[in-house]
């Protein structure tokens, strides 16, 4: 096995609130080396959790045994453009797939706000973007072949293995190691993204034609004030309005993170000024229309360190969250510096997945680094599970076992098969063992 490190391999994630230390480092060179390695380790007792770009806010990646990266692994890419279907290694980060895809004339169909995820990082936590018609980024995966915690290595598609194809498209890292992945794309596509400032509950009234009348919606609500900044994003012939390099520059990177980054400083440092600054955040961004291709629009360089908490709800129920999330912040001892983001996906079938048999409201509170944030996260989470919320797997939450089975109706199906691709446990860690039991 090449790379194997020194047995102190320290690592944390892209937060800085999650940390461990490994006992070996592996990167596997070979699916036959995965299997080798999952299978010494049943023999051993060891434990192996492998990570992805280290982007989960939760210890989901976190491992007190093993660490497995798939850098090394070899594995080609294929891209079928007359059937729109592309297989990559599932170590792959976003990114480097959308520039293979774009050189191909291909994109995915939708995407989150970075890119900076692998492809199987990001199908296990059940990342998504937004789109009422657009399930989460598992929805498009074909097939997926995985090395199972026996070391069984099995191609999985909605005909081969179709009840394990069904729950590893958000598999959590907990049925087995996947080594490669098949999505179905789409068309190279343009977008035309409108942002415009607005009232929230002008928002929330018209929401329902809002969400339809566009491809993509999204609104970010920025706390002890009224206002929110409204995102569209829809499908365009041509890219007939690009942004200038430098206006680019100046709102996604300059503004969206320089700018904010001290903002955000100031608050932790005189805490009385967040609400002061959350209004003139919201006073700062001013409407702006621009075409670009559908990857760099859909995706914005995010620099500011922050934890987040994001909870999919029961569409209808977004109103009252946010109602209740209001009164929420007002009531902290201490204050928010960041904005609360909406977002909208379609149901999908998938057994783990947020968006399991309903269309979904996405909404995501977020915390400056270095600021205190636990009662702020546990308030919002006590409503957010009242109203039937399913929390992101990648992003932080308190539920356990015992509270996240009445919000998954599959989830007994998805123990049982962990019992079965996992017998051992070889691919656990003690934030999967809250989740779903030893
Ligand atoms: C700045 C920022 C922006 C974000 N934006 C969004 C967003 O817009 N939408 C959204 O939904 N989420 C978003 N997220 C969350 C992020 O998409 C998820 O946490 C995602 O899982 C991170 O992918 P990763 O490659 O970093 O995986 P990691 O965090 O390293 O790992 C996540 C899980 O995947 C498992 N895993 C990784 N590789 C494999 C493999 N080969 N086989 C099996 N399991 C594997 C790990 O064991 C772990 O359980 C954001 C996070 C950050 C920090």
């Amino acid at each position: 096995m090449a790379g194997t490190a020194p047995p102190t391999a320290v690592w944390s994630n892209w937060a800085g609130n999650q940390h461990g230390t490994a006992t070996a480092v592996l990167r596997p060179t070979s699916v036959a080396e995965v299997a080798e390695a999952i299978r010494a380790a049943a023999t051993t007792g060891d434990r192996i959790r492998v990570v992805g770009s280290g982007h989960s806010f939760t210890g989901i990646a976190v491992t007190d045994g093993q660490r497995m990266e798939l850098t090394e692994l070899d594995g080609g890419t294929n891209v079928d453009t007359e059937r729109r279907l592309v297989t990559v290694p599932a170590g792959m980060t976003l990114r480097a797939l959308n520039d293979l895809l774009a050189a191909h004339g291909l994109a995915l169909p939708n995407l989150g706000d970075i890119d900076a995820q692998t492809v199987a990082g990001a199908i296990s936590t059940g990342t998504h973007g937004t789109g009422a018609a657009y399930g989460c980024l598992s929805t498009f995966v074909a097939a997926l072949t995985l090395v199972t915690g026996a070391g069984e290595v099995l191609r999985c598609s909605a005909e081969e293995h179709p009840d394990v194809f069904a729950a590893a498209r958000v598999g959590l890292g907990a049925l087995g190691v996947l080594v490669e992945v098949t999505l179905r794309c789409v068309d190279a596509f343009v977008l035309l993204a409108h942002e415009r400032p607005a009232r929230l509950r002008a928002v929330l009234d018209d929401l329902p034609a809002l969400v339809d009348a566009h491809d993509h919606v999204e609104f970010y609500w920025f706390p002890y004030t009224d206002r929110v900044q409204v995102k569209t994003n829809d499908r365009v012939p041509a890219d007939d309005r690009p942004l200038s390099r430098l206006r680019g520059w100046l709102d996604d990177d300059f503004l969206s993170n320089t700018v904010f980054a001290g903002a955000c400083r100031l608050g932790r440092a005189v805490p009385a000024l967040a609400p002061g600054i959350s209004a003139v955040s919201a006073r700062a961004l001013t409407e702006r229309r621009y075409t670009g291709r559908s990857d760099r629009v859909f995706c914005t360089p995010r620099r500011v360190r922050f934890v987040e908490m994001e909870y999919a709800l029961p569409r209808d129920a977004l109103p009252t969250a946010l109602d209740a999330l209001r009164r929420i912040v007002d009531r902290l001892p201490f204050k928010v510096l960041f904005p609360v983001e909406v977002r909208f996906t379609a149901a999908d079938d998938i057994w783990l997945s947020h968006g399991y048999g309903r269309d979904s409201a996405y909404l995501a509170i977020h915390q400056y680094v270095g600021m205190p944030y636990e009662p702020y996260l546990r308030a919002f989470e006590e409503v957010a599970t009242e109203l039937g919320g399913r929390p992101h797997w990648g992003k932080l939450h308190y539920r356990d076992a015992a509270s996240l089975a009445p919000a998954y109706p599959r989830f007994a199906d998805f123990l049982a098969l962990r019992a079965r691709l996992d017998p051992d446990r070889v691919l656990t860690n003690p934030h999967l063992a809250r989740l779903l039991g030893p």
